[in-house]
């Protein structure tokens, strides 16, 4: 029979390995161990305690809101693209201890998420790139301090003399980079500034201003590796981009399909308002917060928005006014609805701004009911 693990003496415990969706700020479990002094601890950390058993090897950790996954499958891809051995683990693809481990000169390319830095205490990156903290999983933190906080843990887990890379386009990241500068590793920290301009053109996966950010975050991780220039601009140009993030699944009568299924939050679905001219905006499911603010820039973009699931009827109020606005309800009346009124030149983007649990399995079930839908049209 199983302990009661609320009941168990863990005094001898050296941790207790919990998953990242356990959240700590309220689970029984967590106080159980905090009371008994036993460091809660996730797979990253175990990962962490065995790298000096391991070949000598660098790590790259990334975090931040919105672009973790898109930058860290980018990391990833220039290095492999260099020559090095590296793998990619963390918030993305298969957990890294499931894999085997990488020869002498390898580089594992972590993708983290705030609760994974939470169970995380002796990670230390030779590159921590951080991309932006804006307001999300707030439920879980002592507000929005809290959540930042976790994210510099990051950087203080990190020894003098190895790479922070940053973005200065909000002021809880800025913060950050400062107070890394002043703990005595001012020349560590390269800074991403906001809004600088460069030529995406030859980069077809990674368009749009937030991927600007992404890919000056990705060459910054992989120059402090050392990786070449012409390496590094060979992976931006080859990157094949991820699926669910800004994905062109089908063109039909002239009308772009775009499936953006993993904008969770007004903040990551901004990017996507912003890359077309002409939208047909579906939006909806469990609303992170009660305002579409952060959209706002591109409301100009969008002809006509559909609105499903839970936040439908709260999101169609926001939006009156602003734009014409339907009820679709599901994401295959929307579909239907939004594919019968585009014209040839615009696009029929899926960008919810929610979470998806509400209707779907996961943002990854979204997508492939959004192409489901598409296909059905004929
Ligand atoms: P994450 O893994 O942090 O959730 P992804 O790379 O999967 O991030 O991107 C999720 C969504 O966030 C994308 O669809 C895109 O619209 C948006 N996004 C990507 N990069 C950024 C960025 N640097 N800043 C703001 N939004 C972004």
């Amino acid at each position: 029979m199983l302990a009661d693990p609320l009941t168990t003496d863990l005094t001898d415990c050296a941790g207790m390995v919990v998953s990242p969706g356990v959240p700590l700020n309220r689970h029984p479990i967590a106080a159980h161990a905090r009371a008994a002094g036993v460091p809660l601890i996730g797979d990253i950390e175990l990962f962490a305690q065995a790298r000096a058993d391991l070949p000598a090897h660098r790590v790259v950790g990334i975090t931040g809101t919105n672009g973790k996954s898109t930058t860290t499958a980018l990391i990833h891809h220039i290095i492999e693209t260099a020559g090095t051995p590296t793998r990619l683990g963390g918030n993305i693809g298969l957990p890294i201890l499931g894999q085997d481990p990488l020869p002498a000169g390898g580089v594992y390319v972590l993708e983290l998420s705030s609760y994974q830095i939470d169970l995380t205490h002796s990670l230390d990156c030779d590159v921590a790139v951080l991309l932006n903290i804006t307001p999300d999983h707030l439920d879980r933190y002592d507000g929005f301090e809290g959540y930042a906080a976790s994210k510099a843990r990051l950087f203080a887990m990190q020894s003098k003399g190895h790479a922070a890379i940053i973005g200065l386009g909000d002021a809880a990241s800025a913060n950050i980079a400062r107070q890394v500068a002043l703990s005595g590793r001012s020349e560590d920290v390269t800074r991403i500034a906001p809004g600088v301009c460069m030529d995406q053109s030859r980069w077809p996966a990674l368009q749009g201003p937030h991927n600007a950010q992404n890919a000056l975050a990705a060459i910054a991780a992989c120059e402090a590796l050392g990786i070449d220039r012409a390496a590094i601009d060979k992976g931006l140009e080859s990157f094949p981009g991820l699926p669910h993030r800004m994905e062109r699944i089908a063109t039909r009568n002239g009308v772009v399909f775009v499936n953006d299924s993993k904008a969770t939050n007004p903040e990551s679905t901004a990017p996507a308002l912003a890359a077309f001219p002409r939208i047909h905006w579906i939006l909806g499911g469990v609303a992170k917060t009660d305002s579409l603010e952060a959209c706002r820039p591109g409301f100009g973009h969008v002809v006509r928005a559909y609105t499903i699931g839970e936040a439908g009827p709260l999101f169609a109020r926001l939006l009156e006014g602003e734009m014409p606005v339907e009820q679709s309800g599901t994401l295959e009346a929307a579909v239907h609805a939004a594919a019968a009124q585009a014209r040839p030149g615009e696009a029929v983007l899926l960008s919810p701004a929610c979470a998806s649990f509400d209707q779907f399995r996961d943002f990854e079930h979204r997508g492939d009911a959004f192409r489901a839908a598409v296909e059905a049209l004929g």
